[in-house]
Order: structure tokens, then C-alpha cells, then sequence
């Protein structure tokens, strides 16, 4: 038997062997979701590395917790919280088109059955519900041609905006400003942030709020398992230097993370206090409803106070819709400030 031989039979016994795992359990069949569901395996077991390696060489952190439970205990509760965040923010849907674009139209029939005119901007049904801000307020989606999702986005953009050009070639859904087609996903997002590798998802209006907690979380994990390994390696500076040269590995390693994690937290905190997305700033010159409006001038944004107001306060089940600025607005946004706007809080 030759050396391909042997490659060809053991490349063929161990795709059977994947194949009959997959069998039994179906959630694996997909590669995405297995490669998906192998990051959360390594990031739990980084997680349990950590952790565990400090309680394992750290004496005095036994020590400690013998005298000061809570301590300990507060770190552990950290830990699980920060998992469970984890775990609750990758379950969570982004908020895609296709759902909203659903929820308005089935909403719709049933008002156009049961004859009742509603006052209400917002339609609902089930979990999801939509709001809708801007100059359509109030306007009744009952008209006669076209679906009642299509007019609502067609309100949602300046008049003579055909819907042709809103119409995702994907998903053949008409996509309302701030969203986009996740090619990860496979579908269109509500006011698209990124998509997280890390979290196996998309970040959109759904989840954004789930992701800046789950970061901020990491952030304060990271920080505090730090502290700890630093304290240990002053405190055990005689000890075993392997163990040492493991601790310090591991503290590089978690420094360089808890860098990246602060900027992380920095720069969502910074997007929601203007209401932007990652894919709004990054790609700014490219999306036609942003291109020519000032560098400094942020659209979609209705002060630091409100934008933070509607960012925490929103149910994730709720998804909202917003109009693109008119050119009065964007004349208003991109005015000099004046002593006047600061003393009465024009950004709040
Ligand atoms: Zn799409
Ligand atoms: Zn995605």
C-alpha cells in the first residue's frame, strides 16, 4: 500500500468517524456551526485556564478565601456572569429585516381583517415589536399597492426613492436605513454593527446592548485576573520557576487582552453615546445615505443622553426604525455650538 494509500483510507475513516458523530448529534452537520460551537468550547477552556491555574499554584489565594470568602466569591460570581453573558448575548438575535419585515405585514392583515384602524405607529406581535420614528408617524400602511413593509422603508427614505434599489439581492426583503446583509448570517440586519466571530452572531439593535455588557464584563474579568497574578508573582518570587514562567506567560498574554478589550469598550461606548455602528464609521464613504455629510456631524444621533436612553432602555425584543435626517436637520446637526447650546444642553 503506498503512502497515499494510507492517507486516502485514514482521510475516509476519520470523515466517517465526523459523519457518524454528526448523525447523532444534528446541530454539528453544519460546519459554521461546528467551527461556531469549537470557539465556544476555547473560550470557556481559556477561561477555565485562568482561573484554574491560580487557584491551583496561588496557596495564599486559598488562604485567603479561607479568611475572606466573599472574595473569592465575588470573583467566581464575576466568572459565571461573565460566561452566562457570554452564552445569552451569542443566543440572541441581532434583530434581522426579515423578522420585522414579517411581524409588519402579518400585523397589517390583521387589521385590514378585523377593519380596525390603528392610531399606533408601532406594530407587534408575538416577541417582536417595531417602532418606527420619523415623518411617517401616525400615517396608516392600509394603501393599495405594494406589501405594508415595503411603504413603511419607502417612508423611512426621501421621497422619489425607488424600491428597487432598497431590495436586497439576498433575501429579496427591502432594507431599511442602517441595515445590511450579513453573508456570514445569511441575512439582513437591523442597524448592522459587525459580525462576531467570537460570538458566533451578528451585533445589530437586538443585541447590541447584550454585547457592550458582555465586554464590559470581560473587561472587569480580565482586569481582575490580572491583579491576582501580579499580586502572586510578587508575593512568590522565590518559588518553582516554572511555575513563574507559566504565570507570566499567561499574564502577557491576558495583558495584551485586556488592551484590546478596553479599546473595545472605549470605542462601543462611543459609538451608542453618538449612535452610530462600527459599520457606519468604518464604511462611512461608501453607504450612499452618509456619503457628504460632515466628518463630525452624526445623523442619527439625538444627544449623548437620549442616544444612551434608548440604547440600555429598548427591550431587545423591540426594534426600532429610523428615518434618514432631512437636509433641515442635517443643517441643524452640523451648526456650530454656541455659549447658548451649551448652557442649555444642546447635545442632551
Ligand atoms: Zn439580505
Ligand atoms: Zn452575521
Amino acid at each position: 500500500m503506498t503512502i497515499l494509500n494510507v492517507c486516502r483510507s485514514l482521510r475516509d475513516s476519520s470523515g466517517g468517524a465526523v459523519h457518524r458523530y454528526c448523525r447523532c448529534l444534528p446541530c454539528l452537520s453544519d460546519p459554521a456551526r461546528r467551527s461556531a460551537l469549537g470557539l465556544k468550547v476555547a473560550l470557556v477552556m481559556l477561561h477555565l485556564i485562568y482561573a484554574g491555574v491560580l487557584f491551583l499554584f496561588d496557596g495564599g489565594l486559598i488562604e485567603k478565601t479561607k479568611r475572606e470568602p466573599w472574595y473569592t466569591g465575588a470573583y467566581l460570581a464575576l466568572f459565571v456572569i461573565t460566561l452566562v453573558q457570554y452564552f445569552v448575548t451569542s443566543g440572541s438575535s441581532p434583530g434581522y429585516v426579515i423578522d420585522a419585515m414579517r411581524t409588519v405585514n402579518e400585523v397589517n392583515s390583521i387589521f385590514r381583517k378585523t377593519a380596525t384602524v390603528s392610531k399606533q405607529p408601532a406594530s407587534s406581535k408575538g416577541s417582536v415589536v417595531v417602532t418606527v420614528e420619523g415623518s411617517q408617524l401616525g400615517r396608516p400602511l392600509l394603501k393599495d399597492s405594494g406589501t405594508p413593509w415595503s411603504k413603511l422603508v419607502l417612508d423611512l427614505y426621501p421621497p422619489g426613492t425607488s424600491v428597487r434599489s432598497l431590495t436586497c439581492s439576498y433575501c429579496n426583503v427591502e432594507q431599511p436605513p442602517r441595515s445590511k446583509h450579513c453573508h456570514d448570517c445569511d441575512r439582513c440586519v437591523l442597524q448592522f454593527d459587525h459580525h462576531c466571530v467570537w460570538l458566533g452572531t451578528c451585533i445589530g439593535v437586538g443585541n447590541h446592548c447584550k454585547f457592550w455588557w458582555y465586554i464590559c464584563e470581560e473587561t472587569a474579568l480580565c482586569l481582575w485576573t490580572g491583579i491576582q497574578y501580579i499580586t502572586y508573582l510578587k508575593s512568590n518570587i522565590l518559588s518553582a520557576w516554572w511555575k513563574d514562567a507559566i504565570m507570566i506567560v499567561l499574564l502577557v498574554t491576558l495583558s495584551i487582552s485586556l488592551i484590546f478589550l478596553l479599546l473595545l469598550l472605549l470605542f462601543h461606548s462611543y459609538l451608542i453615546l453618538t449612535n452610530q455602528t462600527t459599520y457606519e464609521l468604518v464604511r462611512r464613504r461608501r453607504i450612499t445615505y452618509l456619503r457628504g455629510i460632515p466628518e463630525r456631524v452624526y445623523p442619527f444621533s439625538k444627544g449623548a443622553c437620549r442616544n444612551l436612553y434608548e440604547f440600555c432602555c429598548l427591550p431587545s425584543s423591540k426594534y426600532r426604525l429610523e428615518s434618514l435626517p432631512t437636509a433641515l436637520e442635517l443643517e441643524e446637526k452640523s451648526r456650530p455650538y454656541t455659549c447658548t447650546d451649551v448652557a442649555t444642553c444642546r447635545c442632551c
